[in-house]
């Protein structure tokens, strides 16, 4: 188990500590686990608003403590970790924040929270407090299990809950208008998730279940508990549409009725797998006829560090969305969310196509314009079949994408070439650097198309007949390119980078021109020139580029763009 945490017995004093100091609008209750509204606290005139209190087992962050504040929850009361609070801190947070209007108590529908906060109503009633219990049953994994199980549990869809009574108490509603209120929205909301890891309460030192690699559990509950089904992960889009069947059916939903939607985070899933959940789970709702007045998406009730997502869906009238748009300083309530969305989202809205196709150019002709494409088509066509060992030589140095990248560009070279006027070589070397600084990315990306723009920009000015080039231009431009490179990146030879094969490989094309060798054998050697300088680099600090920040621990390993570079032009001189 690796967490930040000093003991695993004092997670839940140590995380309230943290949330008061972070928050200036929480407060400690002494003597208890529980958070309480700034105003709410020792001393405080009694309130006139009904007390909106919630909690349980901790591990569920943000949930309870950041939904305290003005318009949500009056005090939030937390247990160990998955464990329900005890009544006697149940009992102190009611004592604490009710007033004469009494309390509103939001109990997930779990057997340990029920018997807890049921007794502690119990008590506080005996003390002449009045206090009504409102369960939130929102799961749907165990629709029809009622009997055979302790029903429902209570999931996400008990924050919106909290909204709803929250605001309801703010606007001076009784105490049992705020629970009608509270009902009603808990009786029209529907909760599924999914789990794609599992998670490890502190004490327990070890995950609580086990899922294979590829397999996920559908309906999981919060806490680790068995969900309906095991699968295989697919795309999030099928995942997405098995988590809202259950949903749609279990509310009735219709065309035309109007609903939130909640895109909840279980703990460990990124913000761009949240986004891609929430761009199909909205485009499938509004397909059905659904009006989505509001949308949210983010970390609101969690189970510690568990991968996954549940989705919530709320059914709304004027009223409820009121409540759902009154503003609160709870910290963990987005409160931007309160704006009308543009209506007829679709994620399969294409984006807009280029108007025309580069048009296709005549296939080349003259000995140069064949002897150029294949030249380009052999340099592609190794970086593709080379991808898998320069992408594990970045991995050892770097960030392990430059094969992928590498090979994506070829591919969108290859794609192009028949785009490319062949037998006009620097008007082919230009487009090449467009398809390259479109296609390649990262650090090679730019570099790569600079060498070709740089390069072009030399034949052209250099050249009066396309088809016959002296190979001494040729030398120029492949000079001129990689001096461009060094302009753009600001690297120097010995710096372990590209240029350490490409320096060395132009020198040698030059030489071999001026003494009067062939096309071929000046390829040779420069290929061969590439090769020992890429090699040479395995000895040399890093200074640039992303192996920098590995320092000497790079040594030992040649640069990955360098060796590149001896691929590509090994392959066009013919040496395999
Ligand atoms: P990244 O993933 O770091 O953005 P790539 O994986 O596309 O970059 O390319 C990494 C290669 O880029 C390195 O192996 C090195 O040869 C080259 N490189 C990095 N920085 C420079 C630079 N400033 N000048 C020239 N080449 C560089
Ligand atoms: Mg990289």
């Amino acid at each position: 188990m690796k967490k930040l945490i000093n003991r695993p017995g004092s997670v839940v004093p140590e995380m309230i500590e943290g949330l008061v100091a972070i928050w200036p609008g929480l407060r400690k209750l002494p003597g208890h686990e529980v958070v309480v509204r700034a105003g709410l606290d020792a001393g405080a005139a009694r309130p006139r608003e009904v007390a909106v209190i919630s909690g349980g087992g901790s591990g569920h962050e943000p949930a309870h403590a950041g939904y305290v504040g003005e318009g949500m929850l009056s005090a939030a009361v937390a247990g160990d970790v998955f464990t329900s609070p005890d009544p006697d801190s149940v009992l102190a947070a009611i004592q604490a924040v009710a007033g004469p209007a009494g309390a509103v108590l939001v109990v997930k529908n779990y057997t340990g929270d029920r018997l807890n906060f049921g007794l502690a109503a119990e008590m506080a009633r005996a003390g002449g407090i009045p206090v009504e219990v409102v369960l939130v049953a929102d799961d749907v994994a165990l629709r029809g299990s009622t009997g055979q199980t302790a029903g429902p549990r209570g999931l996400a869809g008990a924050v919106l809950v909290h909204k709803v009574a929250g605001a309801a108490s703010a606007a001076g509603l009784s105490l049992l208008e705020v629970a009608a209120e509270a009902r009603d929205a808990a009786s029209n909301l529907a909760t599924m998730g999914v789990a794609l890891s599992p998670c490890t309460v502190p004490a327990a030192g070890a995950p609580g279940f086990d899922l294979g690699p590829d397999e996920v559990e559908l309906g999981l509950g919060i806490h680790g508990e068995p969900g309906v089904e095991r699968r295989c992960i697919g795309p999030a889009d099928d995942i997405v549409d098995l988590l809202l069947a259950p949903i749609v059916a279990e509310l009735a939903l219709k065309p035309g009725d109007r609903i939130a939607l909640l895109v909840n985070n279980l703990g460990a899933t990124p913000t761009m797998e949240l986004a891609i959940v929430a761009r199909h789970a909205i485009s499938s709702l509004e397909a059905t006829g659904l009006t989505i007045e509001r949308v949210y998406a983010g970390t609101f009730l969690t189970a510690l560090e568990m991968a996954g997502v549940s989705l919530t869906v709320l059914k709304l009238d004027d009223a409820r969305l009121a409540r759902l748009d009154a503003t609160t300083d709870a910290p963990a309530w987005p409160n931007q969310a309160a704006l009308n969305r543009p209506r007829g989202h679709r994620d399969a809205t294409p984006d807009p196509t280029p108007e025309t196709a580069p048009a296709k150019a005549n296939p080349p002709t003259t000995p140069v314009g064949l002897a150029l494409e294949r030249a380009i088509r052999a340099a592609a066509n190794s970086l593709i079949k080379d991808a898998p060992r320069l992408t594990e030589l970045d991995r050892a140095v770097g960030d392990g994408d430059l094969g992928i990248s590498l090979a994506r560009g070829a591919n969108a070279v290859l794609e192009a070439m028949p785009t490319y006027p062949l037998d006009d070589p620097a008007a082919t070397l230009h487009a090449l650097s467009v398809t390259l600084q479109r296609s390649l990315g990262g650090t090679s990306g730019p570099l790569y198309a600079v060498l070709a723009l740089r390069a072009a920009a030399r034949l052209k000015s250099a050249t009066q007949d396309p088809k016959n080039i002296p190979l001494r231009t040729w030398s120029e431009a492949f000079e001129a390119g990689v001096e461009a490179i060094a302009d753009l990146g600001g690297a120097a030879p010995g710096d372990r980078t590209m240029l350490d094969a490409l320096h060395p490989a132009s020198q040698a094309f030059s030489d071999a021109i001026a003494a009067g060798n062939s096309a071929q054998t000046a390829q040779k050697a420069a290929a061969d020139a590439a090769q020992s300088g890429a090699n040479s680099t395995a000895t040399m600090p890093p200074r640039k580029g992303r192996s920098s920040y590995l320092g000497d621990r790079a040594l030992g390993h040649p640069d990955p763009g360098a060796i590149a570079v001896a691929t590509w032009m090994r392959a066009i001189a013919g040496i395999s």
